[in-house]
């Protein structure tokens, strides 16, 4: 069969854009990479980079016009310079998904509409409401959160009955926070699904995933829950990528709490950190799938010929390089990132099983 012959648009230069420029490549499709920085990680293995704001209509219309197709790689976009792009070219997953992604309430209340749980949760519009919040949810422990921009653990804080709300307020930013009940939860789970113009899907995991300082530290396949539980949580994400018509790749992250419930915590709408394994311990990767239904083809078969565990190499990780070189079945990424610094995703290591 003879591929039609394109040039996906990547909004955003981080590590998942690299990854989806990679297996473009494989398939002989061109990457352009739109973003601020010039040397991403994406731009070093793209045809092309725009560098320009995601408020420079001029450069974005250069960006669109030489493309024939649109994704982003990172839910901070603004949603107006999407709908933008999308004037000119299709821009997949489109403004709709990423305006729900974007803001928790918008984000809880549309998966709670079509009958996903999540924690309960309530918004606070002034330092008065988290306890009026809290009293109306009936909980004594919660996490607040800033209603949009926040990700690996930035802009939250836990707060008990009786803290100072006030200096709580302050501390994340005197902004709209959403306030959640403080989850009990056994394990942090996620599902990958990418979904193609025909609505076929294809479905990773659930994965399990463990962090450490609020950043993604292992991801294992499969995860060792009761088959009934990973059913559930595919069905789960299934009617969200279904819901919102997804043409793209996004993954949801899921607590298993004490009592054996799953409740949704976040979308992403794109690839996912916890699906890098797929390169490695996959015929077709969670990269291959966003460029294929991005660019019209069919999604592929997710199947896993590996078990595997993912390691996140993050900040000074990546200078301790020597045992993953030696290290059979170790399958090393570097994201080309030149500043180890504390924080970072540096690259990761995927280690298949025997
Ligand atoms: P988020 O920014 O919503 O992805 O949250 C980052 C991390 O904070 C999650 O991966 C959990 O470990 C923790 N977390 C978030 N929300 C809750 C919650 N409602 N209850 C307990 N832990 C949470």
């Amino acid at each position: 069969m003879k591929l039609d012959s394109k040039i996906i648009g990547i909004l955003g230069g981080g590590q998942l854009g690299r990854m989806s420029a990679l297996a473009a490549a494989r398939l002989g499709i061109k990457v352009h990479i739109y973003c601020p920085e010039p040397d991403s990680p994406a731009s070093q293995v793209a045809a092309q980079t725009f560098i320009g704001t995601y408020d420079d209509k001029k450069r974005l219309k250069e960006f669109a016009d030489s493309v024939d197709v649109i994704s982003y790689e990172f839910e901070n976009i603004p949603v107006e310079t999407v709908r933008f792009l999308q004037k000119h070219k299709p821009v997949f997953p489109d403004d709709r998904l990423l305006e729900i992604a974007q803001h928790r309430p918008t984000e809880k209340k549309f998966l709670n509409d079509i009958g996903i749980s999540t924690a309960r949760w309530a918004v606070a519009t002034k330092a008065s409401e988290i306890d009026e919040a809290m009293a109306d949810l009936r909980i004594a422990h919660a996490i607040l959160k800033t209603t949009r921009f926040g990700y690996d653990g930035k802009g939250q804080m836990k707060f008990v009955h009786g803290d100072d709300a006030k200096a709580a307020w302050k501390s994340l930013g005197n902004q709209e926070l959403i306030v959640e009940e403080l989850v009990d939860f056994v394990c942090e789970i996620s599902v990958i699904i990418a979904r193609d113009k025909l609505g076929q899907t294809a479905i990773y995991g659930p994965i399990l995933n463990e962090h450490r300082n609020h950043i993604l530290a292992k991801s294992t396949v499969p995860a060792p829950i009761p088959e009934e539980l990973s059913a559930h949580a595919r069905a789960m994400t299934q009617l969200l990528a279904d819901a919102v018509d997804l043409v793209g790749v996004l993954a949801l992250e899921m607590f298993i709490t004490r009592e054996g419930t799953l409740l949704a915590n976040e979308i992403a709408p794109r690839t996912h950190n916890s699906g890098h394994w797929t390169i490695d311990a996959c015929v077709i990767s969670q990269f291959e799938q966003h460029i294929r239904t991005v660019a019209g083809m069919p999604v592929g078969a997710p199947g896993r010929h590996s078990d595997a565990v993912m390691f996140n190499l993050i900040g000074m990780d990546a200078k301790k390089l020597a045992p993953w070189l030696e290290k059979k079945n170790a399958c090393l990424h570097l994201y080309g990132k030149e500043e180890a610094k504390e924080g970072r995703k540096m690259g990761h290591v995927t280690i298949l099983a025997e």
